[in-house]
């Protein structure tokens, strides 16, 4: 007689019961804890379903607030799943984005092969100060193209064994992180503190994020570094 084979996982008549179950404690336990920072989502959502203008992100701005929610424990799931690996790969690279810079259109990045990256034109903005911090490791940051996991596969030929670090907001954090997984690179990220771009505000302002999150996340990694250095 053949072996059995060995099922991965198996779902019973219950699943589903038990699922939407999850699922119900999860909604009403995660708008309760976030009621403050989740307090305009639902107006910008109804403002959003109701534009019936020709833009063409209606698809991405019209996400109910559950998926703001799902996103986030998306990111932490995988930030928590991918802590060892994270710190394993002998490399690290950020991945930032274009909201954070100060100074938006007359940001001065320069385009590199790889993805274009901050010159420091200006001591306040988030993104000079965060590759200070990168600095001390000798990291390089690159601002995140489009086709996300082609750029991290490109970085990713120079540099076999490697991690990342994105920052971005509630409703793309995660998904980055699933392009990095689609790269083979294990990721950690930070969010942004709140929106900015195009797709959120009329007039677009610059965001901001827990640069002392992206600084704890390579302390954990590399140690604290020699002031010196
Ligand atoms: S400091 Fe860097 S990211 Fe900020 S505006 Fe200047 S070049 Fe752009």
């Amino acid at each position: 007689m053949g072996k059995k084979p060995t099922m991965t996982f198996r779902l019973g008549d219950d699943f589903y019961d038990k699922l939407a179950g999850l699922t119900e404690q999860l909604i009403t336990d995660g708008f309760k804890l976030f009621e403050k920072e989740f307090a305009n989502i639902d107006t910008f959502y109804k403002k959003a379903l109701a534009d019936k203008s020709k833009r063409t992100d209606h698809n991405f701005r019209r996400n109910p607030k559950e998926m703001y929610l799902l996103e986030a424990v998306y990111y932490q799931v995988m930030d928590r799943v991918n802590r060892i690996a994270f710190n394993e790969a002998e490399n690290t690279i950020l991945i930032l984005p274009d909201c954070l810079s100060l100074m938006k259109d007359k940001c001065q990045r320069k385009r590199t092969r790889l993805g274009k990256v901050c010159t420091r034109c200006v001591p306040n903005c988030q993104i000079n100060k965060i590759m200070q911090i990168a600095d001390r490791y000798k990291l390089t940051g690159y601002f995140s193209k489009r086709a996300l996991t082609e750029q991290i596969e490109k970085i990713k030929k120079g540099k076999p064994s490697l991690a990342v670090i994105g920052i971005s907001c509630l409703l793309t954090l995660a998904s980055g992180m699933r392009s990095a997984k689609e790269a083979g690179v294990p990721s950690r990220g930070v969010f942004l503190n709140f929106t900015g771009c195009e797709h959120w505000a009329d007039k677009p302002f610059p965001t901001e994020t827990a640069i002392e999150r992206v600084k704890t996340i390579l302390e954990e990694k590399y140690g604290v570094p020699d002031s010196s250095s």
